[in-house]
């Protein structure tokens, strides 16, 4: 093994693009849309047609095709045929369903339109979803407006969540009345009124559903937008006050639709069940009590299985495959609602991180690496001057593997030796060149007893935080908080790898940052062996290498929910599609430049221009630049305005 390589489990034994499949566990999470080829590239499955077979195209020659036109990184990749399979899938899921149990009701998925509000994603499910009458789930003003432009099929669903004002309202008692089929799902007690009064003003029907809040309990991070306590839908109570209140205007026949929602990323079907059931069990209460009950709407939750290990406990993972969903689903409503002689209802799914995760790539490039050894131990000084005091001689005995002690003593006492020479240091007792130097000791120890370890014989209590602390520090050309979100909010995890040379030995450890100057701006946890862990294995990468990491699964809010921390934007977007058997880039989206970024938070780009130019124009005047000096500097301002916000190559 060489100087600059840790051991590591992965690179025991033989070595190639299957065993690196295995082990970062790229059939669990890649729903057949992903994998690596003999040669070690990612490899992504695309379809022409639906009735085509899907054809395996490499991502590091996407990105290199990308880059040739100009298009530089950090670059999401948006795949519409992934998209349409999702959706297809989606509603074969149920289609099955019901074939197996004869279910007598039907399916209509809407899309929540929050979960990837871009204009390609909302145009795709309305265009692909319409053979299935898939519709939209608005929840706000705005959604609601892009819904009711985008969907012009009678016979799929607008479903309106959130707080609505009289103005919403309005919107969506006008489509009705123009032909769309839009309901307005009653979440407050006070919201029936606003229904009321503007129906009557505009002289419609209005066709109402009520969110619920069911009892049963959520699970998972997001369990809190379900149950007893959730901000959203009524009470049992409420629910009936509602439902008598529409009885004594004599609107009973406006209610149609139940609507409940358990939180997102259900790990498991227990939880599923349970809320169907009794979200079933409300509706044909609601049927017998005279109301014209034809929608059950289960909300989202139907979970990703981001860590691909097919675990019920986990709040990454899911335990259940869409199919075993939409079963599951049918066969509970179909029991109770032949329990209580009701018809079978059409069931409603919100189901959008299943619909659009595996739509989106993004690719970083890694710009930069460092390596504790190369910094402590190549280039520091030599030697201290204090050789004759014995925790000196002790950290050289551990670098030489001669201490004869345990790891995690060796590990504690050079750790305490660096620490109380870090407090002469401060305390004026050691200069510099010595404290620089017993750094340098301290790192050779500790590389030396984790490069002497069996890590199949050692407990991961110890080895996972050795790792960290020994990992390489690798920055990617890309902001967290505008590309991955969720990974820095709520610690959630994506899939995250090279894309290329996955054929050879990884034999680094890397932790990888982004280009923000916050603490936070890192991607902490990387899903490997089945486990999480605090640092992602790596190649080693020499320079001038353009070595790419795919974060996946990244099509569901990770672009809604982005924030331009640092002033970083939107990163280059761009579909990859196949026409003719061959790839097409189409939709190309530019990232945001130096000047949009700065227009967001309301400077004006032009007023920044005019300001430099006085700065330069007085500089000229003082005798500090020449005139050439003044254009140089006014260009380069200029051209840093028109300019992608990251890093360019
Ligand atoms: N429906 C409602 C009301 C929601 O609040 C959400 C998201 O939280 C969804 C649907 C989408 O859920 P998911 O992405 O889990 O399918």
């Amino acid at each position: 093994m060489s100087l600059t390589e840790h051991p590591s489990p992965v690179t025991t034994g033989d070595w190639n693009s299957q065993t690196a499949a295995d082990a970062f566990n790229v059939q669990g999470w890649s729903g057949g849309f992903f994998g690596i080829s003999d040669s070690g590239e990612i490899l992504v499955y695309l379809q022409e047609e639906v009735t085509d077979p899907p054809k395996a195209f490499s991502l590091p020659h996407i990105v290199e095709q990308l880059r040739a036109r100009g298009l530089e990184d950090p670059l999401l990749l948006r795949f519409p045929s992934i998209l349409e399979s999702r959706i297809r899938g989606l509603h074969e899921g149920f289609r099955n369903a019901f074939e197996k149990t004869n279910y007598k009701g039907e399916y209509r998925g809407v899309f929540p339109i929050k979960v990837n509000q871009q204009q390609r994603v909302i145009e795709e499910v309305t265009i692909f979803g319409s053979q299935f009458h898939f519709g939209l789930e608005a929840g706000s003003k705005p959604e609601l407006m892009a819904a009711i432009a985008y969907l012009k099929d009678p016979n799929a669903l607008i479903v309106c969540n959130g707080y609505k004002d009289r103005q919403f309202v309005d919107l969506a008692l006008l489509a009705r009345k123009m032909g769309l089929n839009v309901i307005i799902v009653i979440e407050t007690a006070h919201e029936l009124q606003i229904v009321f009064d503007r129906a009557k003003a505009l002289n419609v029907e209005a066709s109402v559903g009520i969110r619920v809040k069911l009892t049963s309990e959520g699970e998972g991070y997001w369990a809190k937008s379900g149950g007893e306590h959730s901000p959203f839908g009524l009470t049992y109570a409420q629910l009936f006050e509602t439902l008598e209140r529409l009885r004594s205007e004599d609107k009973l026949h406006w209610l149609n639709m139940l609507h409940c929602h358990q939180g997102s990323q259900i790990p498991n079907l227990e939880t599923i069940e349970s809320a169907t059931r009794e979200a079933a069990r409300i509706f044909v209460e609601l049927q017998k009590e005279g109301a014209s009950m034809r929608y059950l709407n289960l909300g989202g939750g139907l979970a990703v299985d981001y860590m691909g290990t097919c675990n019920s406990g986990s709040h990454h993972s899911a335990a259940y495959s869409l199919n075993d969903y939409s079963l599951k689903v049918t066969q509970v409503v179909q029991e109770v609602a032949r329990e209580a002689g009701v018809e079978e209802p059409t069931i409603v799914t919100e189901s959008g991180r299943a619909t659009t995760a595996h739509y989106s790539v993004l690719i970083i490039k890694l710009i930069d690496v460092d390596r504790f050894e190369e910094v402590f131990s190549d280039h520091g000084p030599n030697g201290t001057a204090d050789s004759a005091n014995p925790e000196i001689e002790l950290l050289r005995q551990i670098a030489a593997g001669k201490s004869g002690l345990k790891p995690e003593e060796a590990t504690l006492e050079a750790a305490k030796a660096r620490s109380r020479h870090r407090e002469r240091f401060i305390q004026g007792e050691i200069s510099l060149k010595d404290q620089a130097g017993i750094e340098k000791l301290y790192w050779q120890a500790v590389t030396s007893v984790y490069r002497n370890l069996d890590p199949a014989e050692t407990s991961p209590d110890f080895l996972e935080p050795l790792e960290r602390q020994l990992a390489d520090q690798c920055y990617g050309n890309f902001s967290i908080f505008q590309s991955l979100a969720d990974s820095w909010a709520i610690d959630q995890i994506f899939p995250v790898l090279p894309i290329q040379r996955l054929n050879e030995p990884l034999t680094r450890y890397g932790v990888v940052h982004d280009l923000t100057c916050d603490c936070d701006g890192m991607i902490k946890h990387y899903p490997y062996d089945g486990a999480i862990r605090g640092n992602l294995p790596l190649h080693s990468i020499s320079k001038n290498e353009d070595y790419y990491l795919g974060a996946f699964l990244v099509g569901a809010y990770q672009e809604t929910l982005s924030d331009l921390h640092n002033l970083f934007g939107d990163a280059n977007a761009i579909s990859v599609e196949v026409v003719d058997g061959k790839l097409e880039f189409t939709s190309e989206v530019e990232g945001d430049t130096v000047a949009d970024v700065l227009s967001y938070v309301e400077h004006d780009p032009k007023q920044l221009i005019r300001d430099f130019r006085r700065l330069a124009e007085a500089a000229v005047n003082e005798g500090r630049v020449s005139p050439a000096e003044r254009k140089r500097a006014l260009d380069a301002y200029k051209a840093g305005m028109a300019s992608y916000t990251y890093i360019s190559s």
